[in-house]
């Protein structure tokens, strides 16, 4: 008779791919579960925490915070970090299967929705996403060049992650050479000549899905005035009673600092942030590079808090220099694992990962991959129960693995050639990329080459 999955006999085996929130938090569940298990946590990147390092805003430390919670979960008995190791590159699917028991995808939507205009490809238009991962040193966009030579920039969307994009082109340098920003990112913007960030949005101020904190930071900037026309505020009767209801507390936060900002008279500052509502752009002007945007103007229609933005065909141009879209994430496909390419997750019931309907025996999903890019961090942590939780439940129907085996899976990377950095070789990054921010008075200076990570790991 076999031992039983998940007893002192023989563990439960299962690879977390994915280091950010939702990896730690759906290994935090395994651990808490109740059975013997042990998780091996994989990783493309030599660093851990995912979007926490390479997506979180360099000046806003104290959300990082979490990553002491994730350090704890790390330290427990039974986990391994196998970094800078590619899940369906570096290790297949069909692999994973032969050496655990399950495989739960915590892998993020690293890739970007696009907006589906002529001109989004001149150079020049830009995604939020190669921004964000840009100015955090993420190692595969340490080579992206951005124009911010032009005196105007424009972002499409009103969500926090726009509003990040804004924020660090409205900073000065003072504002941004203490914060853990990668040293080619300030060193670059210390140069730019935007003048002018616009920020648009298709629907009105009540439906911005930007918070309350993000939005308020723009009222004290040092050298950045914010601007809204009081007309973008005026609200159609749906939309005020969309305001009026107990559960919109945010949103009329919000609408309070857009109507501090529209109420500003004096503007002294060298740089402006206008946000702008009720508008679409159409169309991506320009003669190789971004130079014009065609705007229209939208209304809304339909029943408050289900209205959409319909066109009006009034239009409108303005000249830009630099173009970032920020209209949403999507994840990216994994060989054998089911995709739904229209929603850009992988399918799934209750973190099930399913093929036409039905849950695919030992594959779960968490995080972005799950439910798509919605949602904060904290978000993650009931998304991650909810798949152990059922993980849990089908325990005694899980296919146990053939090579239960850690020491394995070590052999079979080695023969592919690939240096896994594990988390001791992890945290020799971190204390040296510590030790480097210091002279800076930065809280940490990244490593942004891989080479430099994994000398810096000390593996061989
Ligand atoms: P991720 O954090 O993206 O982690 C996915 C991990 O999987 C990555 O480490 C990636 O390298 C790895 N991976 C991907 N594919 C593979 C593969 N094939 N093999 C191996 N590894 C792989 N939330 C807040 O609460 N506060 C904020 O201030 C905040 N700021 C944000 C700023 C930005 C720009 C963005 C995009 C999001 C922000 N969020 C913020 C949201 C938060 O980051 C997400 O909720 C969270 O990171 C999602 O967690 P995840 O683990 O699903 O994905």
């Amino acid at each position: 008779m076999p031992d039983k999955l998940g007893s002192d006999a023989r563990p439960l085996r299962v690879a977390v791919v994915g280091s950010g929130p939702a990896g730690f938090y759906v290994t935090e569940a395994l651990f808490g579960g109740g059975v013997q298990v042990q998780v091996d946590m994989y990783d493309r990147l030599p660093a851990p925490f995912g979007l926490v390092r390479y997506g979180v805003a360099p000046d806003h430390p104290k959300i990082k915070k979490v990553i002491k919670v994730y350090e704890r979960t790390a330290s427990r008995d039974g986990f391994a970090f196998l970094g800078n190791v590619m899940v369906g590159g570096d290790i297949t699917v069909e692999e994973l299967r032969l050496h655990y028991d399950a495989v739960v995808f915590a892998c993020g939507a690293e890739t970007d929705r696009r907006l589906g205009i002529a001109g989004e490809d001149l150079s020049s238009s830009y995604t939020a996403t190669e921004f964000v991962a840009w100015y955090n040193g993420h190692p595969e966009y340490r080579e992206r060049s951005f124009d911010l030579s032009h005196e105007v920039a424009v972002i499409i969307g009103v969500g926090n992650v726009a509003i990040d994009v804004a924020r660090i082109l409205c900073k000065t340098t003072d504002e941004l050479k203490h914060t853990d920003i990668a040293a080619h990112a300030l060193l670059a913007l210390a140069d730019s000549k935007i003048k002018q960030i616009h920020i648009i949005g298709r629907r009105g101020p009540v439906q911005a899905a930007f918070t309350p904190s993000e939005i308020k930071e723009f009222s004290d900037l040092a050298d950045c005035d914010p601007v809204v026309e009081p007309a973008d505020l005026v609200l159609n009767a749906e939309s005020q009673t969309e305001l009026d209801d107990p559960r919109s507390a945010p949103a009329r936060k919000n609408y309070q600092f857009l109507q501090e900002f529209a109420a500003r008279s004096q503007r002294t500052k060298s740089r402006r942030f206008i946000v702008h509502f009720l508008e679409s752009p159409q169309e991506i002007l320009g003669d190789g590079k971004v130079e014009r945007i065609v705007l229209e103007k939208n209304r809304l229609a339909g029943d408050a808090f289900a209205q959409k933005a319909a066109g009006t065909g009034e239009r409108s141009e303005l000249r830009c220099g630099a173009f970032f879209r920020s209209v949403g994430y999507r994840g990216i496909a994994i060989p054998g694992v089911p995709f739904d390419d229209g929603r850009g997750i992988f399918p799934n019931t209750e973190g099930r990962v399913t093929e036409d309907g039905k849950p695919v025996p030992g594959l779960y999903a968490t995080g972005w991959i799950k439910r798509g890019p919605s949602g904060v961090i904290g978000t993650n942590k009931p998304d991650a129960a909810e798949t152990i939780k059922n993980l849990l439940a089908d325990l005694g129907a899980l296919t146990p693995c053939a090579q239960p085996d850690r020491a394995a899976v070590m052999n079979l990377l080695a023969g592919k050639g690939v240096k896994v950095v594990g988390y001791p070789g992890w945290q020799r990054i971190d204390a040296a990329e510590v030790a480097r921010g210091e002279a800076e008075g930065k809280p940490r200076e990244k490593f942004v080459t891989v080479a430099e990570m994994i000398a810096a790991a000390g593996v061989e």
